[in-house]
C-alpha cells in the first residue's frame, strides 16, 4: 500500500485563490475559485489519497491540521504569495504529526528549491515542475535519490536529482473530474463570468507561446504543447456529464485550448454530440471557421488574454498577437454570438499613462461581455522577473505581489510611471468600461431577463464595490511606503 496521502490546496488569506489551478494567485474582485487541477492527477493515482481544497471549501488552518493527523504524506501546492503562510502551516502539521512526510510542489518551489528547503525545516522534499509521478513514487517507497526531479536534504546540504523528462502520454493520466466527484463539492466553485456551477479541467499541457509574464509555461508545464486525444477527452466528458448533472458549464482551462485547430475542432464536435455547454481559453487569433465549428457544437464563451491595447507592449511581452488580428477575431466571435471574457494587464514593460488609456479605449471598442484587469506580477522564474531585476523596476520596499489581504499590489515602477499610478488605474479601467450607458444597459437587460442572473449579479456587484473599497486601503499603504522610501533615499 502506498503512504496514505493528503493532497492539499492550503488555507491562506481569506477568499484567496492561489492554489493548484490559479495562474494568478490573488484574492479576486469577486470571491471565486479555480479547481485544483494539478493536484487532482496524482490524487487519482494513489489508493487512499484525498484531495483537500481548503480555500474553496472554507476549511480553516485548524481543521486542516486536524485532518492531516490522519495522513502519512502531505503534498502541498504552494505559491509565491502564499509560501510564508504555507510553511508555517506545514510546521504546525509536523509538530502535531511528526511522522508525516511533507512535499511542497508548484512554481514557487520549482524556481527556488534550495531557499525553500533552507527556510522551512518542515519540508522533506520539493518536486520541481510537474509532480504527478514523483510524489507517487515516493508514496510507493522509492528512495529520494531514485526519484527524478526532486530536491531534498542530504548530509546537511540540499541535493537535487536530475530533471524528470516531461510526461508525453497525457492519456495515461487519471480523469480529474472523477477525483472532483470523489473529493470536492462543485457548488463551492464560482467564477463570475461562467455559469454556476461550473467544472474546469485541462485537455493539454504546456504552451508554445513565449509571453514573458506568464508563470506556468516558464515554470511548470513548459513550452512543448502536449495533448490528450479527442477520444480520451470525450470519454471523460461523457462520464463528467453523468457525475455532475447540475453543472451548467464545462470550462477547458488549458493554457490555450485552440493552438492545434484541427484537434480543437474535433473535440468541439465530440462535445457537440454529448450536448454539453462549454467554454475555453483562447488566443485572440482563432480563425472564423474554427469559431463557427466550436459555436455550432456548444461553445458559449471564450476567455481571451488580450493583455494590452498597445502593439508595442504586445511586442515587448512576446504575446504573438497584433491588435488588428485581435480586433478581427473579436468581431467574428461577437458576430457568431460567442461571449468573450477579456483579460487585461496593466503595468507591463513599456506602459505609460498614454498606453493605459489606449488599452481602456481598446477594451471599450472591442467590447467583451466582461473583463478582468490585473496588475503585471513579476513572479520568480519568469522572464518578466529577470527583466524587472535587471532594469531596477522592482520596488525594494513594496515589491510584495499581494498585500495582507491577498489583493494584488503593483510591484514595479517605470521611469515616468509610478506603481501607485498603475495600481489606481485598475479601478479607472473598471469604471470606464462598466459605467458606460451602453454597457450598463446590456448588463441590466440580462438581469431583467433572468431572475437567477439578477440575484447573482446583485450579489457580485456588492462584492465588487467592497473589493474596490479595500483596494483604496492598499493604495494608501502603497503611497505611504513609496513616500517613506523616497524620503529615506533623499536623506541618503
Ligand atoms: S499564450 Fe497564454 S498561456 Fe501561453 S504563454 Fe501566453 S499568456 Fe501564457
Amino acid at each position: 500500500m502506498p503512504l496514505k496521502t493528503l493532497f492539499l490546496n492550503p488555507p491562506s488569506f481569506e477568499n484567496f485563490d492561489g492554489g493548484a489551478g490559479s495562474r494568478w494567485p490573488a484574492t479576486r474582485e469577486i470571491e471565486s475559485y479555480w479547481y485544483p487541477v494539478w493536484l487532482a492527477y496524482p490524487a487519482g493515482m494513489m489508493e487512499g489519497g484525498r484531495l483537500l481544497d481548503a480555500p474553496s471549501h472554507h476549511v480553516s488552518a485548524e481543521e486542516t491540521i486536524n485532518i492531516a493527523k490522519e495522513y502519512e504524506f502531505l503534498v502541498l501546492y504552494t505559491s509565491t504569495p502564499g509560501f510564508p503562510g504555507d510553511i508555517r502551516l506545514a510546521q504546525r502539521i509536523k509538530d502535531i504529526n511528526p511522522r508525516i512526510k511533507i512535499a511542497f510542489v508548484g512554481p514557487h518551489v520549482t524556481v527556488l528549491p534550495e531557499r525553500a528547503l533552507l527556510e522551512a525545516p518542515a519540508i522533506d522534499f520539493i518536486v520541481r515542475k510537474e509532480f504527478d509521478y514523483a510524489v507517487k513514487e515516493f508514496a510507493e517507497g522509492k528512495a529520494f535519490e531514485d526519484i527524478l526531479g526532486i530536491s531534498y536534504r542530504k548530509n546537511g546540504v540540499v541535493a537535487h536529482t536530475a530533471d524528470r523528462p516531461q510526461l508525453q502520454d497525457l492519456d495515461s493520466l487519471p480523469h480529474v473530474t472523477d477525483i472532483y466527484h470523489r473529493d470536492l463539492d462543485v457548488r463551492r466553485y464560482n467564477v463570475p463570468f461562467l455559469l454556476y456551477p461550473y467544472v474546469s479541467l485541462y485537455t493539454t499541457r504546456g504552451c508554445p507561446a513565449q509571453c514573458t509574464f506568464c508563470l506556468w509555461p516558464q515554470t511548470l508545464g513548459g513550452h512543448r504543447y502536449r495533448v490528450r486525444s479527442a477520444d480520451n477527452v470525450a470519454a471523460e466528458m461523457a462520464l463528467a456529464k453523468k457525475h455532475f448533472p447540475q453543472v451548467r458549464e464545462f470550462f477547458f482551462d488549458d493554457d490555450t485550448f485552440t493552438d492545434d485547430l484541427p484537434r480543437a475542432e474535433e473535440i468541439a464536435r465530440r462535445l457537440g454530440k454529448l450536448g454539453l455547454n462549454w467554454s475555453c481559453n483562447a488566443k485572440a487569433n482563432v480563425p472564423r471557421k474554427t469559431l463557427e465549428i466550436m459555436k455550432d457544437n456548444g461553445l458559449r464563451l471564450l476567455l481571451v488574454g488580450y493583455e494590452s491595447g498597445d502593439d508595442q507592449i504586445l511586442i515587448n511581452i512576446k504575446k504573438g498577437v497584433r491588435l488588428d488580428i485581435a480586433r478581427e477575431f473579436s468581431r467574428n466571435a461577437k458576430d457568431l454570438g460567442i461571449v468573450i471574457h477579456g483579460t487585461f494587464i496593466l503595468g507591463l514593460p513599456g506602459e505609460t499613462p498614454q498606453t493605459i488609456q489606449k488599452t481602456i479605449k481598446f477594451a471599450c471598442d472591442i467590447e467583451p461581455e466582461t473583463i478582468q484587469v490585473s496588475l503585471a506580477a513579476p513572479y520568480p522564474g519568469t522572464e518578466l522577473y529577470r527583466q524587472a531585476q535587471e532594469q531596477g523596476w522592482l520596488q525594494i520596499q513594496t515589491g510584495e505581489l499581494v498585500d495582507t489581504h491577498g489583493i494584488q499590489t503593483a510591484a514595479m515602477n517605470y521611469p515616468g510611471l509610478q506603481s501607485t499610478e498603475i495600481f489606481s488605474s485598475v479601478e479607472e479601467f473598471y469604471r470606464k468600461f462598466y459605467f458606460r450607458p451602453r454597457k450598463m444597459f446590456s448588463l441590466f437587460g440580462g438581469m431583467l431577463r433572468d431572475p437567477e442572473v439578477m440575484k447573482r449579479r446583485l450579489r457580485e456587484g456588492v462584492e465588487f464595490f467592497k473589493f474596490l473599497h479595500e483596494r483604496k486601503a492598499t493604495a494608501r499603504e502603497m503611497a505611504q511606503t513609496a513616500a517613506a522610501a523616497s524620503a529615506s533615499s533623499a536623506g541618503d
